[in-house]
């Protein structure tokens, strides 16, 4: 007979499979790259954030094995007792100089970066205002922290002010995401620090998808739109992403990073990530910063792509970021078509709620500088294919 843990939870699975929401993973049996094996079978895949890619690049994985060979695999302790290495520390260095912060600091996940940064910085009787598109982490962090939560409409400054103008808070947070990551649209980070000085509120930018991809010289959003540590006082940029490799930071001033290492949780209790993983993203750090052709490669198959998808009338969304989602509305549709494809050879995710919202099901469709202009035509006929064998209701609305 089952256990009663069993008995509950198993109806809730059941429901979830009803309603097209069943989440399940598939196994890779290869590098991170356009090509994959996944269960056995070969796939183009437009699914995964290593945008630039370098998730298996030479460089990086020469700088691990090397970092590995003196160091050894685990950091063996927290940050704060014993952990923090040379490795480290340099990461640290680096990435404070290339996104012209003072300080940056390393955190083990952008999860944890984001959980760290807000509960150390509000708490009760502080106000936080959120974009209600923010990643999952922003905003669970946001709730977890004790301080009256808001969340204010997608990139909607008006509606952000009027919520500020009713606090009495001390101290306010604004969190936005730079690019966010199911729509891959921009925050409008000027206007953003332009309400938060006027309004003595702190500005944060999670910048997970904007960091390596974004600006002249790949630092991100804030590069984007020319903006310094003076208006976007806390900046978290993710390492997992475009920079191939794992992890994630926090860079502000000393006073903001010194306060992290004295207040974030998720900072101080939890191993310091492998110090080999930090050797290979100061060697992917050296690529973003070098090979600018792979953010002029990833610009070139994005136009190609949206001008392809145009042509066949998809639902595009205002992105000019690798992630250029498909809308196809409910989920089963939008999971029908990612099994077509699937068939087909080509690799997207449906995303379902509650990622997004009811009814914005959609292919999260990605690009790598590693994708060539032939991968992308290939992708176009496929869908094309596909959604003529559709229901036209599905096909173009
Ligand atoms: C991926 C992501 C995170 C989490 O970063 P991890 O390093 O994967 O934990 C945080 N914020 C945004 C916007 C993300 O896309």
């Amino acid at each position: 007979m089952s256990s009663h843990l069993d008995q509950t939870l198993a109806p809730l699975l059941a429901e979830r499979r009803a309603a097209h929401l069943y989440r399940t993973r598939k196994t890779l049996q290869s590098p991170q790259q356009p090509e994959v094996m996944v269960d056995g079978k070969k796939y183009l895949a437009f699914c995964s954030n290593d945008y630039l890619g370098l998730a298996n690049h030479p460089d990086v994985i020469a700088a691990l094995q090397t970092a590995a060979s003196y160091y050894g695999v685990g950091s063996g302790a927290s940050h704060l007792v014993a952990g923090h290495s040379s490795e480290h520390h340099a990461l640290e260095e680096e990435l404070a100089a290339f996104t012209g912060r003072e300080r940056a600091l390393l955190f083990s996940t952008g999860y944890m970066a984001n959980m760290g940064a807000i509960t150390a910085l509000v708490g009760q009787g502080d106000a936080i205002f959120e974009d209600r598109l923010n990643h999952a982490s922003l905003l669970d962090a946001g709730l977890l922290s004790g301080a009256r939560f808001q969340r204010f409409l997608h990139n909607d400054l008006s509606n952000l002010q009027n919520r500020l103008d009713k606090t009495a808070a001390a101290r306010k947070l604004i969190v936005v995401d730079g690019v966010f990551s199911m729509d891959g649209d921009t925050a409008p980070l000027p206007e953003l620090a332009a309400v938060a000085q006027k309004n003595a509120a702190w500005l944060m930018v999670d910048d997970a998808h904007g960091f390596g991809c974004l600006g002249k010289t790949g630092a991100g959003t804030c590069e984007h739109f020319g903006l310094t540590q003076n208006e976007v006082p806390i900046l978290m940029g993710t390492l997992g992403k475009a920079a191939g490799s794992f992890g994630a930071f926090i860079a502000g001033s000393e006073t903001l990073v010194e306060s992290l290492i004295q207040f974030a949780r998720p900072y101080i209790y939890t191993t310091a990530m492998p110090p080999a993983v930090a050797a290979a993203t100061r060697a992917s750090l050296r690529l973003i910063q070098t090979e600018h052709w792979r953010r002029e490669q990833l610009n070139k198959l994005i136009a190609h792509f949206r001008a392809g998808a145009q042509a066949l009338n998809l639902q595009l969304m205002e992105s000019a970021s690798p992630i250029q989602p498909v809308v196809i509305g409910d989920e089963a549709s939008a999971l029908l078509i990612s099994q077509k494809l699937a068939e087909r050879g080509i690799l997207i995710i449906a995303i379902r709620p509650p990622t997004v919202a009811a009814g914005s099901s959609r292919l999260r469709i990605t690009f790598s500088a590693q994708h060539s202009i032939v991968q992308v035509d290939q992708l176009l006929a496929a869908l094309a294919d596909i959604l003529q064998e559709m229901p036209r209701e599905v096909a173009h609305d």
